[in-house]
Order: C-alpha cells, then sequence, then structure tokens
C-alpha cells in the first residue's frame, strides 16, 4: 500500500449504503440492494473498489489457492468499465499473493503464557517468500478457489439477471442473495485494506467513525 493517493475519510458514507444495502436486502427490495451496494463500492474509490465481472470472477475461480502476506505487497493490474469503451488499466498494490503449494506450515513451540491463554502448545506459522517474514497462519487471509470463509477474490460476477415467469422467482432470490452477500463480503475486506491504508496516513488514527458515532452531534 502507499502509492494510491491521500484518501478521503468515506466512513459516513460507508456506513449509510451499508445499512442501506441490509434493510433492502431484508425488505427484499432487489434492485434497491444492488444500488446500495453498487453505492457503497463506489466509495471505495477506484482503488479499492470490488470488480464486476463475471469473465474475471471466473478466471480468479480457476487459479490455485494463495495466502496473502501480512508484511509486504505485490502490484497488479486492475481493469475498470471491462469491455467498455472507457476501459482502463492501472496497476495498484495489494498483499502479496503466495501460492499454497510454495507455501511451508511449521510449528512454534508458545511461551508458556502464551499456551496456557490459547490453550494449545504450538502455534502454526509460514514464511513469504518474497519478504522473508514470518506469518501466524491464524491471522493470515485466504484465497481460495472454492468459497469457504474467509476467502477475498477482489471480484464477483455480474448481478444476477432475473428472469420472466413465477417458476424462477425462488432461484432468482437464491442467486440474488448468494451474489449480494459474497459482494458484501468483498466490500468488507476491500474497507479493511482501505482504512489500514488511510491509518497509515494518519499517524496510526483511526478513520473516525462519524456514521455510527451519533455521541459526537450532541
Ligand atoms: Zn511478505
Amino acid at each position: 500500500m502507499g502509492k494510491s493517493g491521500y484518501l478521503p475519510n468515506v466512513s459516513a458514507n460507508f456506513g449509510f449504503f451499508k445499512s442501506l444495502a441490509v434493510n433492502n436486502l431484508q425488505r427484499k427490495d432487489w434492485n434497491g440492494a444492488a444500488a446500495a451496494l453498487n453505492s457503497l463500492n463506489g466509495c471505495l474509490g477506484e482503488d479499492y473498489l470490488v470488480t464486476i465481472s463475471t469473465k474475471e470472477y471466473d478466471k480468479k475461480m480457476k487459479e490455485d489457492d494463495v495466502y496473502c502476506c501480512n508484511h509486504c505487497t505485490m502490484t497488479i493490474d486492475k481493469i475498470s468499465n471491462e469491455g467498455q469503451e472507457d476501459e482502463t488499466t492501472k496497476q495498484i498494490e495489494v498483499p502479496t499473493e503466495i501460492p499454497v503449494n510454495e507455501i511451508r506450515v511449521y510449528d512454534l513451540i508458545n511461551q508458556i503464557i502464551v499456551g496456557i491463554l490459547s490453550g494449545s502448545q504450538t502455534t502454526k506459522f509460514w514464511q513469504c517468500n518474497k519478504c522473508g517474514k514470518e506469518n501466524e497462519m491464524s491471522k493470515t487471509r485466504k484465497i481460495v478457489a472454492e468459497r469457504v470463509n474467509p476467502f477475498f477474490a477482489r471480484v464477483v460476477p455480474n448481478c444476477p439477471i432475473r428472469e420472466s415467469g413465477l417458476a424462477n422467482r425462488d432461484t432468482f432470490e437464491r442467486e440474488f442473495l448468494k451474489w449480494a452477500y459474497s459482494f458484501l463480503e468483498e466490500i468488507n475486506y476491500a474497507e479493511f485494506l482501505y482504512r489500514t491504508e488511510w491509518k497509515s496516513q494518519n499517524d496510526g488514527d483511526d478513520m473516525p467513525d462519524t456514521f455510527k458515532d451519533k455521541g459526537d452531534l450532541t
């Protein structure tokens, strides 16, 4: 991280559109939910927003599982407005992704006090082969081919389209909910990366949560 420009505090907009998306999902207002999710995604700015592309998503699903290093970053190409006239490719930095088959996992024996607190005598680590630093397995984010938690692909397929006919309604609702919650999870992860970068730009302070913290108004 660090190459993107100065990030604005978008905490109020995050909070607003996230509540709106969840409310619309609960009310089964699918169009409203899709619109709120797109607005929420837009809050993240072009460097952080989740790509919406069935083509990119299918490609990502064919890749090997990877672990994300907590200590170093890599540069990737980010495509916006794919297939449209204003398609652009931009380079952004994300946590380094190391294919699982290149990773060696090892146990370290816990110090007595940690062992007592965690109830286990060893902690699993892996070493990043780019920066050489140790990552604790339980604190590692994983990008995996099958959807199991935690799962972050930075891309979701296109929004399911509703076909006419009553028989298609249940199928559509199931597909839409699956899509919407995947999108929300990806946005939450992108928001985490955004906040982390924001913190590093603001002397380690957290982004003030202007939406939730109504106490500020009094
Ligand atoms: Zn690393």
